[in-house]
């Protein structure tokens, strides 16, 4: 019995296995077209100023919808992106939608309004990316300012010259560097000594749990001052709960973005987005 046991076992195995291989060729082979079959879009989640409720600017949030996988998620899809190269085309579409939404809000609704882009190692190692870049704002008569690049500490892993380099190039034009899901990583403030960033935007992990757990709000607190110090600004991520935003603007933690707020929106969405105020 026990033999069979172990059989069934295997068998399920190779079958879940199977399965995951099926899955990510037929992810794999959809993804290739989806650009040119135009099934990608973007969606907007509102930041949020916490010292006068405004929303500043948004991060621009990949999403794709197959008409044979229906949606598949960005945790799933952008790595696969990444392995196949397919990611520099797609994050250059992101780019530029991102951008040209930035020019349409500069002027319908704050003339410093930004965009928050997410850019991934395999787009760093390009060394045309800073180019791309400039195209994308001059294009569209927009300064540094109307972007900001979100970059993971996987960025700076590799190759420290080139990395580091792309990002002072990006800083001499005035876009804001910011470090994405702080913390979560393994060299955190070393990367903060030997790159120029300007944001912190702190793991939604460590947020979500800061009224629940004190040893996370305890990292938090230890992280907005830690910023205070290397004179960062700080943008904690998912926040869902007035007490979790209560515990952040108590501690000086200047931007925040989160489901409290508003979920990432389609941009004709966002355009209805009623600023909110703190109380
Ligand atoms: P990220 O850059 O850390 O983006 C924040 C993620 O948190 C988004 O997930 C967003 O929808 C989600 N989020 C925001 N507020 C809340 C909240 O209050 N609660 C919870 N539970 N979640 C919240 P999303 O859109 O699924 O994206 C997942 C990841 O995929 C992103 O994490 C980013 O790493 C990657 N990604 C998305 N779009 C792009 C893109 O255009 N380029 C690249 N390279 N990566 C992207
Ligand atoms: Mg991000
Ligand atoms: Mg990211
Ligand atoms: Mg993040």
């Amino acid at each position: 019995q026990s033999k069979g046991e172990g059989r069934n076992t295997f068998h399920y195995f190779t079958q879940a296995m199977n399965r995951d291989v099926e899955r990510r060729q037929s992810v794999e082979e959809q993804l290739r077209g989806a650009l040119s079959r135009d099934e990608l879009s973007l969606v907007f989640q509102p930041i949020v100023d916490l010292r006068n409720a405004r929303v500043v600017g948004a991060e621009a949030l990949l999403r794709w919808h197959n008409p044979t996988l229906g949606p598949v998620t960005p945790d799933e899809f952008i790595p696969i992106a990444e392995q196949t190269g397919l990611i520099d085309a797609m994050g250059q579409y992101v780019l530029e939608r991102a951008l040209e939404q930035a020019a349409r809000w500069r002027i319908d609704r704050d003339p410093e309004f930004w965009v928050s882009v997410n850019v991934s190692p395999q787009q760093f190692r390009d060394p045309g990316l800073v180019g791309i870049v400039d195209r994308a704002l001059s294009s569209r008569d927009l300064p540094g300012q109307a972007l900001q690049v979100e970059v993971t500490e996987s960025v700076l892993l590799d190759e420290r010259g080139q990395a580091a380099s792309t990002l002072a190039e990006f800083k001499a034009r005035g876009i804001d560097v910011a470090m994405d899901d702080f913390g979560t990583g393994y060299a955190s403030l070393s990367y903060l000594r030997h790159f120029p960033f300007d944001t912190l935007k702190i793991d939604r992990s460590f947020v979500g749990d800061i009224t629940e757990d004190p040893k996370d709000a305890e990292l938090v607190i230890a992280s907005l001052s830690l910023a205070r110090s290397l004179k960062l600004k700080v943008l904690a991520e998912g926040v869902e709960t007035e007490a979790q935003l209560a515990l952040l603007r108590e501690h000086g933690c200047d931007l925040a973005q989160g489901y409290l707020f508003a979920r990432p929106l389609p941009a004709a969405d966002f355009d209805e987005f009623p600023e909110r105020s703190l109380r």
